[in-house]
């Protein structure tokens, strides 16, 4: 089958989540056909939706401004699967401590942002993740910490003792980025878990 996997294209790293798509469907032998979302009425076509790093003070903004805010939150109702990454999980939290960021509540946690790497504002780490055999390079840039997590919220990897990847049921959330490396199996473990082929 044929993925139609949409990126939240209004801001931040849109290329790289559609390439990491793309390699986490060709080794479950699919291909991914990428749309990039920066207005209303594509959500509703897209089997899984991917939404990226960024500023979420602007996504936020742009997502409510432009109809689409709603349109994601059906996607998720309707049970269909997100990868939600550094903004996007901010984005897409219960609360992000942060009045000009309007969140979706598709993920029941809050978040700080900019909270993690007081001394350096970007790090790589090896980061164990449920469900991976061997660790993940997570690259983190100005992440948020994730500082609540609702009782639904499986915690699937942590770094410092906080958490830094999330499952709330179709939704995936981290704080790092895992589209800036080449390893597929974070975007494998948000869509390939869960897509019925
Ligand atoms: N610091 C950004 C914010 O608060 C997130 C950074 C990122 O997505 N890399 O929105």
């Amino acid at each position: 089958m044929t993925l139609r996997a949409g990126v939240l294209a209004v801001q931040g790293d849109v290329s790289e989540h559609g390439a990491a798509i793309e390699r986490a469907a060709a080794a479950h032998d699919q291909t991914a056909e990428v749309v990039e979302i920066r207005e209303s009425g594509l959500v509703p076509d897209c089997d899984v939706l991917l939404l990226p790093g960024g500023e979420s003070t602007t996504i936020s903004r742009l997502i409510h401004r432009e109809g689409i805010a709603d349109e994601i939150e059906a996607h998720v109702e309707a049970g269909k699967p997100v990868l939600a990454t550094c903004a996007g999980l901010i984005v897409s939290a219960t609360d992000a401590q942060d009045d000009r960021v309007d969140t979706l509540n598709v993920i029941d946690v809050s978040v700080e942002r900019n909270a993690f790497g007081r001394q350096k504002d970007s790090f790589e780490a090896p980061l164990d993740v449920e469900g991976l055999d061997d660790p993940f390079p997570a690259v983190f840039i100005r992440a948020p910490v994730i500082d609540y997590v609702g009782p639904d919220v499986e915690v699937l990897a942590t770094w410092d003792d906080r958490p830094v990847a999330v499952r709330d049921g179709p939704v995936v959330g981290t704080s790092f980025h895992p589209e800036l490396t080449e390893d597929p199996r974070i975007h494998d473990l948000a869509f390939f878990d869960s897509v019925e082929s």
